[in-house]
């Protein structure tokens, strides 16, 4: 493995192991990711004794002696150095108690230590001793799972997944960003083992999803969780979106697989990790909205009570209730518009109220819309996007021209309130609403002059005749 340690980083920690006769390791995820070539900025070391003592050791022979965060309650340290980041710990032996992650440890062997990783691909060594440098430590076979392309434990995967069960979320997303086939004993003990995720916190769950959906197929994630029946217990909305009805003849589609689908092709456009989830959320509501009349399945307001649902989903999963929570409640909401804008007629007015309603985000908005179709007829997926296409052009015909997109209309209500000597009400917001939709519809143009003319006479509706100032 010499070939693979070119960084000068493992040079001195050679010198080091050397002059002290110290048994040290570059260990897991790093490892993994040189054999597959895939770039990795984190690299971990494990020594046969004081890891803490050995980082500050290697920073003060580095250009800058760059400075050592020590966490003495874990007995590890880190420093950052050139872009990378280094991450030193003593080799440990952990067991565990059945209702707690968190292992006791203790002092241990490089062979105690791989024992304790979670999975055979991510428990590869390698030596940086002189006397064996470049040595690959392979107790489980892990390059040769790399090789099959296998997720799998290095001990009996019962244990290991009850010991510490978020483990099995990682296997899973291991399995999704690296496109590898989880052991059939490995995926039968998730199986036997679900219910132990409850132990783990929200926030740890919810970083496994992120990185399963920020996958180049998130698909393959999702579906594994759910076969293994995770998905009911950690995202139980989604897998409410699963099955067919037929009734009389009629059939709606499998909600959950068209998710899945959009979700793989919105992920083909954007690495935006919210846009991502805007389509794993963008019918979330369609089992409770589902009707039957005698014309087939309905879903309406599907995208009013989507939008609805979020805040209590997103707290239970810990996901941001911030503006990115408000982004993607935006995109569930108008995601069936630029669909409906797709006939020949449509007018200015619609696209105006469009850009004004989606603001900045309108181009993401037309992402999920162009992803939301997943027709099997190749034809009408080429005529659909093609009338996509067109509402594009058109939302940036009529941007340019009106400049809607962050557009606040002229007369505000702190405007209303000094003309008619009001006080904060509902007849102010009437008012402003008023004129914001007479120039959105184009019967008023977005000017000064004329919107204020235009609030005299809506005043005026209201019982307020003689603006004060005039
Ligand atoms: P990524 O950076 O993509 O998350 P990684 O494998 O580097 O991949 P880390 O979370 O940084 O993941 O963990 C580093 C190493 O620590 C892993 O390769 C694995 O050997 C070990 N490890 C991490 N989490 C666990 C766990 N829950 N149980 C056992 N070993 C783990």
């Amino acid at each position: 493995m010499t070939q693979y340690l070119k960084h000068k980083i493992f040079q001195i920690i050679k010198e080091i192991a050397g002059q002290e006769n110290l048994q040290v390791f570059v260990i897991g995820g790093y490892v993994r990711d040189l054999i597959m070539k895939r770039p990795s900025k984190d690299i971990d070391f494990v020594v046969v004794g004081n890891g803490i003592e050995l980082a500050k050791k290697v920073s003060s022979k580095l250009k800058g002696k760059p400075k050592v965060a020590v966490f003495k309650r874990f007995g590890t340290a880190m420093f950052k150095y050139e872009d990378f980041e280094y991450e030193f710990v003593g080799a440990r032996k952990e067991s565990y108690t059945p209702d707690s992650r968190k292992p006791a440890v203790e002092e241990g062997t490089i062979q105690d230590d791989q024992n304790r990783r979670d999975l055979t691909i991510n428990a590869l060594a390698i030596s940086l001793h002189p006397n064996n440098y470049g040595e690959l430590i392979d107790p489980f076979n892990g390059l040769q799972d790399i090789e099959n392309r296998i997720i799998r434990t290095p001990l009996d995967p019962n244990i290991t997944f009850s010991d510490d069960p978020l483990r099995m979320m990682r296997a899973i997303r291991f399995a999704c960003q690296l496109d590898f086939e989880i052991y059939p004993s490995t995926l039968q003990a998730i199986k036997e083992n679900k219910e132990r995720i409850n132990i783990i916190s929200k926030e740890r769950i919810t970083d496994e999803l992120n990185k399963i959906i920020l996958s180049e197929k998130p698909s393959k994630g999702f579906k594994i969780l759910d076969k293994v029946g995770l998905l009911e217990i950690i995202f139980p909305e989604l897998v409410a979106l699963k099955g067919v009805e037929t009734k009389n003849g009629f059939s709606h589609k499998d909600n959950f697989l068209h998710t899945l689908q959009v979700l793989d092709n919105i992920s083909k456009n954007t690495d935006n990790l919210w846009l991502r989830w805007a389509a794993i959320f963008h019918d979330i509501a369609k089992p409770v909205t589902k009707r039957f009349s005698k014309h087939g399945w309905t879903f309406h307001s599907h995208e009013f009570v989507g939008k609805k649902m979020l805040p209590e989903i997103f707290k239970k999963m810990r996901l941001p209730m911030n503006e990115k929570m408000a982004y993607i409640q935006k995109l569930v909401l108008l995601h069936l518009r630029p669909i409906a804008l797709v006939t020949n007629e449509v007018t200015d007015s619609a696209i105006r109220r469009l850009l004004f309603e989606a603001g900045n985000d309108v181009d993401d908005l037309m992402t999920l819309a162009e992803a939301d179709i997943t027709s099997k007829n190749e034809r009408k997926v080429k005529q659909f996007l093609k009338n996509l296409e067109n509402v594009r052009k058109k939302l940036k015909e009529v941007e340019e021209k009106d400049k809607i997109r962050n557009w606040e209309p002229p007369i505000s209500g702190k405007i209303i309130m000094e003309t008619f000597n009001m006080k904060p009400s509902r007849d102010v917001g009437i008012i402003k609403d008023a004129i914001r939709e007479a120039i959105l519809d184009g019967i008023i143009p977005n000017e000064y002059d004329a919107a204020y003319k235009f609030m005299i006479s809506e005043a005026k509706k209201l019982g307020y005749i003689t603006p004060v100032k005039d």
